[in-house]
């Protein structure tokens, strides 16, 4: 076949394949257009999952009847003249190629009128092709209805999820941009049902609140800090607030919603030992930075960005976020369930003992699966923990203590763990005090392993591991970090390997906090081992001048707090004060 120059129409549909793949995208183009336009309203209707109808109208600067068919044409655009222009992008949209990308896979019909003229204009695209532009009567602003998406394009229709996960992914996205946006109203209906409506009055946290409802909304903590380009300002969730996925993780650089898995990454990474495995936090971060320091058109999507200093951003948005979070590190503290019937309230505000379930802090439980929300009421105090005097140890286990609000149950296990990760970090600062093993210990691995440990040789000798290759699979470890000395130098070893084998995706110092937060798993002093009285008050002490005292590295908590309060209300004493 001869090389031929595609029909405009043809073109326009393999472009569709990237800027409208499917439905929630249509909506993101037309909701971007529309707060291009200026809009101070913009209303989304969809329905059939936004198969049948997508229908955005907004009150911006709108469209003048004879530049109806540029707006639909493609490569036209009136957000960029030259290349030049890439370089400094304000706008959402600048490639001119979602409305003609649109209409060449559906029904579109743009119907606008600009403030100062008389009428407006409207203009039809069916699978490509357009009418003729008609003066009809319209109010200022413009209004796109996208009809029976992919109709000409059967197999994309076949490709389309469930209808209620593309619901789903629209509400998310409009949702997303309403948070971004809290100076315009929106308003989202799909099939009727308006799923969103927010007022525009410019107060994010009643956005937040429309959009996660009242109580997380209450609960999420501010972000907000500046490090020389770039801002950042937001929401985050406290600890006791989490998800089984990164779902809720958003992000926006300068107003455009952007899918960044390694923004994500660095967002959870600051969470890191603070929260249960597999559970990740909520957030929307806005970053600022200027527009010549951010690549946006790297996909057609938009949703992609390149930064020029990549490892600035990452580290600002971590620096940001644990400053956040360790202003607010909650104790944790018992939660007493009280049986649904009022009824069966006696005097102590139970009935039955055994009707009493007590959950420590984070414990999973099908229905607190989604959102933990414990304690409720409480209110953040600050990270560090009160002066504790020590009563004494039980179980072999816990150690007993008094702080100024009550009694406080402290698992010193977790509790050392906690404490020789801190020791270990601030180590790490300068150069970590090793050892010298007496004599070289010889450690064989299977061949994967091998190669995983071969890898991280460079980063374990930073660590104060000494360990070299001695062929086939096996490995001398020469030192230890002198902190650690009391550990087995091959199960140490075997630790880290694990470590490596399980970390998909290593993320900077990601990876090197973990391997200190298993070798201190290892060396702290485990359950069942009684400990001096000296040993337990070095312990307390310890721990009280922690960063982060509440849990260990790896998220569990390291102590229970009963308030004076509780236990007022466990011996019926409630109101007696
Ligand atoms: P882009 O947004 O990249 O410029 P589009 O195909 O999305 O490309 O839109 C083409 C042009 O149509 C825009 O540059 C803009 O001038 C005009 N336009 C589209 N939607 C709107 C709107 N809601 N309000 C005002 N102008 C619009
Ligand atoms: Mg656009």
């Amino acid at each position: 076949m001869p090389i031929r120059i595609l029909p405009a129409h043809v073109a326009s549909q393999i472009a569709a394949g990237e800027v409208a793949e499917r439905p929630a995208s249509v909506v993101k183009e037309l909701v971007e257009n529309a707060l291009d336009g200026g809009a101070t309203q913009v209303i989304v209707r969809v329905e059939g999952a936004g198969k049948r109808l997508i229908s955005v109208s907004d009150d911006g600067v709108g469209i003048a009847i004879e530049e109806l068919p540029l707006a639909v044409a493609r490569h036209a655009t009136s957000k960029i003249t030259s290349a030049e222009d890439l370089h400094r992008i304000m706008t959402l949209g600048f490639r001119g190629e979602a409305l003609a990308a649109i209409g060449s896979v559906s029904r579109l019909t743009i119907t606008s009128r600009l403030a100062d003229a008389e009428s407006g204009g409207q203009l039809r695209v069916e699978a490509g092709n357009a009418g003729r532009v008609e003066t009809v009567g319209a109010p200022v602003g413009t209004l796109v209805q996208v009809e029976d998406l992919f109709f000409n394009l059967p197999a994309r229709l076949k490709f389309l999820k469930k209808d209620v996960t593309e619901r789903r992914q629209i509400d998310e996205l409009v949702t997303r941009y309403a948070l971004a946006y809290p100076h315009v109203r929106f308003k989202l209906a799909q099939d009727g049902n308006v799923s969103l409506q927010t007022s525009g009055s410019g107060d994010q946290r009643e956005v937040l609140a429309a959009v996660f409802g009242v109580e997380t909304a209450r609960q999420m903590l501010t972000v907000l800090a500046e490090y020389e380009d770039l801002k950042i300002s937001g929401y985050i969730s406290p600890l006791t607030l989490t998800r089984s996925n990164r779902r809720e993780i958003t992000f926006f650089i300068n107003g455009r919603w952007v899918q960044d898995a390694g923004l994500t990454s660095a967002l959870v990474q600051a969470y890191h030992t603070m929260l249960m495995v597999g559970r990740y936090p909520l957030a929307a971060v806005f970053l600022e930075v200027p527009p010549e320091l951010v690549d946006v058109n790297v996909h057609p999507a938009k949703a992609e960005v390149r930064f020029r200093d990549r490892d600035q951003v990452f580290s600002g948005v971590q620096r940001a976020v644990r400053r956040a979070l360790l202003a607010y590190t909650p104790v944790a503290s018992l939660e007493i369930e009280y049986p649904r019937k009022p009824a069966q309230f006696s005097l102590s505000g139970r009935s039955d003992p055994s009707a009493v379930e007590i959950k420590p802090w984070q414990a999973e439980s099908e229905e607190a699966k989604d959102s933990q929300i414990l304690s409720p009421g409480s209110t953040f105090t600050r990270t560090h923990i009160p002066i504790l005097r020590l009563i004494g140890q039980i179980a072999g286990t816990y150690l007993v203590a008094e702080g100024p609000d009550g009694l406080y149950l402290v698992d010193q296990h977790a509790a050392h763990e906690r404490v020789l990760y801190e020791k270990f970090l601030a180590q790490r600062s300068s150069a970590i005090p090793w050892q010298n093993l007496l004599s070289p210990v010889a450690v064989e691995f299977t061949p994967a392993a091998a190669r995983l440990l071969e890898n991280q040789l460079d980063l374990l000798k930073d660590l104060g591991f000494a360990v070299d290759s001695f062929g086939a699979n096996t490995f001398l470890v020469r030192s230890m970090p002198a902190i650690f000395s009391s550990l087995d130098p091959a199960a140490a070893l075997r630790t880290l390997v694990e470590d490596f084998e399980e970390d998909e995706t290593p993320f900077g110092s990601e990876i090197e906090a973990r391997i200190i937060a298993r070798i201190c798993k290892r060396a702290a002093v485990k359950a069942g081992q009684t400990l001096s009285p000296q040993e337990q008050k070095a312990l307390l002490n310890e721990l009280e001048s922690c960063r982060s005292p509440r849990t260990c590295p790896h998220g569990r908590p390291t102590m229970i707090h009963l308030s004076v309060d509780l236990l007022e209300r466990q011996f019926g004493r409630r109101g007696a004060r």
